[in-house]
């Protein structure tokens, strides 16, 4: 409970710094410095706390010297074809020359937001026919039968497996012997 408490402040603070900072740079834009220390103030607790920030806040921080980057004011953006279809936006830190590139898709969704990064998460038991909603519900406790189906589970696959290593092994052995058996021939 408290853990939950201390990240919504943090939040919270992250949040007033990142405001402060644009306000800053805003009121003077030789106030570089002041926002950098803002957002390297920002970065360093979200680290701390193991807090996931927000990719459009992340984007506007520079990765090496963590100062605000604003198109025009602390950063250049730049437009970068790659061939016809993709085009990227990079964008140049001006005080350190960091430079950070992104893919001009509207449509493009970050890893943790595709279903294929849940899947990942699953246990492997058949992926084809589970549904999302499975992973939720907690296995019941006093299952002991169904352990014990995945255990039996898990060793035929293992005897399966151990069974084709061998039979590729026997391959490998019968193509090395009739190589050899042919070099005889040759000589
Ligand atoms: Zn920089």
């Amino acid at each position: 409970m408290e853990e939950h408490i201390n990240k919504r402040e943090a939040y919270q603070r992250m949040n007033y710094l990142y405001q402060a900072a644009h306000c800053v740079l805003a009121q003077n834009p030789e106030n570089v410095e002041l926002a950098r220390f803002y957002c390297l103030t920002q970065k360093t607790i979200s680290r701390r706390l193991v807090i996931r920030q927000d990719p459009s806040v992340k984007r506007t921080i520079c990765k090496r010297c963590s100062s605000l980057l604003i198109p025009g004011v602390t950063a250049t953006t730049r437009q970068r074809k790659k061939n016809r279809r993709t085009r990227f936006t990079v964008q140049r830190c001006l005080s350190c020359g960091q430079s950070k590139s992104l893919l001009n898709n509207p449509d493009y969704t970050l890893w943790i937001d595709r279903p294929e990064a849940q899947l990942e998460m699953q246990p492997d038991q058949g992926c084809s026919g589970v549904k999302w909603q499975k992973k939720k519900k907690p296995q019941p406790a006093g299952s002991k039968k169904e352990k014990q189906k995945q255990k039996e589970q898990e060793r035929q696959e293992e005897e399966q497996q151990k069974k084709l290593q061998e039979e590729k092994q026997e391959l490998q052995r019968k193509t090395q012997q009739e190589e050899e058996e042919k070099k005889k021939q040759k000589q």
